[in-house]
Parts: structure tokens; C-alpha cells; sequence
């Protein structure tokens, strides 16, 4: 699944192909996703201009004069960039510049495309937590958004209200890195936990969008496509292997029906 370094990557892989250009054309090829895709948009942005193309969460807003543009690439979107290919199974949107084609691919057709005048007052963003690599989130956000709460720390954390873009791995190797039980519970966490933490949530991100820079390489090619990275993993997906850190074995649990993988040992 596209997580926030992977959408963070397609923004600055896109942005430089088409910052200022002006829409030729909108292809709207299957409209089912998990919203319609609205019909309007074949007419209302051509002609329109980029002005930015900005991310918010998971959520990549290309935006015009007359509005934002809100895409959300879901569970198996993809955004690829080209000069000219032939279509593929589940494409369903286009957006043309003169000779730059983004396709929206997406198998599983949780992603969207939608329209707003203006994205941060559209219902799915407006509630949306802090975004994790601002100077707005840091140890005393979490702590204050943590007082009275039971949940564990890992779902605390997942809380898209509370902080935008930590999916599952994310999660899991940001816990691992700050040394937290991912079963303790928020009210129990101290601020210099917070600190580690946050710090961790930062370092990790980063790193994998500086790994995803990588692809970019590919990325401006004709036929080019955005892959997803392989991460340096601690302990996702890597239960009963070896801990880097103790050589204990990493544990596998279920937490509000999402696999969490520690190390028992180191985070404790
Ligand atoms: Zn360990």
C-alpha cells in the first residue's frame, strides 16, 4: 500500500514535469473508485494551469486557480508518467499537458479523485492530524493529545486525526527505533518517550523518502512508473527472525486487527 513516503516521492517526481504547464486534456477512462470520479473535471480544468502539487497525508492535491484536484492513490494506485503508452488494465483517470500523460492505475479502486475549492475544508481532509514531518509534531503534541487515553500506543499513533501518513510498517519500525512496547498503553508513555518517539516516527520517514529519491531516476523515463521501495525492515514482517539489536526472536501479535511486530526484549 502507498504509504506517506511513497505519495511524498510521486509528488516530487510529478512536480518538475508539470509545475506551471496547462491542462490539454482530462480522460476520465473508468470512473468507479471508491468514489465516483466527478464528470466535470473532462471540461473544468482544461485550460487550467498547475499551480502546485502539494501532500497532505496520504492525499496529493494538484492544485489550479479555480480549485484543488484531490487524489488518493489508495491501496494499489499508481501514478504513471509518460509521453505516450497504450492503456492498461485499470487505468481509470488522465490528466494531459501538451506531450505529459499521469495515468492513474489502481487495481483495487480505493483510491480517488476528487474536486474541492478548496482541499482543506473538503470532509475527507478537514480532520486530519498534524502532519508527521512539520516542527507542529513534536513530544509535547503527542503528550498532550495522549492525556486520559487507554488506547495502545501503536493504534495512538495510526490515528490519522491524530497524526497524518504512520501506516502499519511505519509504526512498528518507528516503535522498534524508539524502544516502546507497541501494548503500552498512551497514558502510560512519558515525554521523553514522546521525544524518542517522534524523533523516530521523523527519522524513519525521512529515510524512506530519501531511498524513494532513488526511483526517481527511473520515474522520468518515457513509459516511466513510481515503484514502491524496499525498506531497511527491523521487525516488519520478520517475525521469529533474529533482532538486530539482541538476537531474541521477533514476535508477531494482532492489534485492533492489524499485524504489530516487536522485539520483546528492546521494547519493553
Ligand atoms: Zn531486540
Amino acid at each position: 500500500m502507498p504509504e506517506l513516503p511513497e505519495v511524498e516521492t510521486t509528488k516530487n517526481g510529478l512536480l518538475p514535469h508539470i509545475k506551471n504547464k496547462k491542462v490539454t486534456a482530462v480522460n476520465i477512462l473508468f470512473p468507479t473508485l471508491r468514489f465516483q470520479i466527478p464528470p466535470h473535471l473532462k471540461t473544468s480544468l482544461v485550460n487550467k494551469k498547475l499551480i502546485d502539487l502539494k501532500r497532505r497525508g496520504k492525499y496529493l492535491i494538484f492544485q489550479f486557480k479555480n480549485g484543488d484536484l484531490i487524489v488518493h492513490l489508495g491501496m494499489s494506485g499508481k501514478i504513471k508518467i509518460s509521453k505516450l503508452i497504450k492503456y492498461e488494465k485499470h487505468d481509470h483517470f488522465e490528466l494531459i499537458f501538451n506531450d505529459i500523460t499521469l495515468r492513474l492505475n489502481d487495481p483495487r479502486r480505493f483510491g480517488c479523485v476528487l474536486w474541492a475549492d478548496n482541499y482543506n475544508n473538503h470532509r475527507l481532509i478537514k480532520n486530519l492530524g498534524v502532519e508527521p514531518l512539520s516542527t507542529l509534531f513534536d513530544e509535547n503534541y503527542l503528550f498532550i493529545k495522549s492525556d486520559n487515553k487507554k488506547t495502545n500506543i501503536k493504534s495512538f499513533i495510526m490515528n490519522s486525526n491524530i497524526l497524518v501518513g504512520v501506516g502499519n510498517i511505519y509504526a512498528c519500525e518507528s516503535l522498534f527505533l524508539a524502544k516502546i512496547n507497541p501494548l503500552l498503553s498512551v497514558n502510560k508513555v512519558s515525554k521523553k518517550q514522546f521525544k524518542l518517539l517522534t524523533k523516530a516516527i521523523k527519522t524513519i520517514l525521512k529515510n524512506a523518502i530519501k531511498k524513494g529519491g532513488t526511483t526517481l531516476k527511473d520515474f522520468a523515463n518515457v513509459d516511466g512508473e513510481l515503484g514502491y521501495f524496499s525498506q531497511e525492515l527491523q521487525v516488519y514482517n520478520l517475525e521469529n527472525k533474529k533482532c538486530n539489536n539482541c538476537n531474541n526472536k521477533i514476535l508477531r501479535i494482532v492489534q485492533n486487527q492489524r499485524a504489530t511486530f516487536y522485539c520483546k526484549n528492546c521494547q519493553n
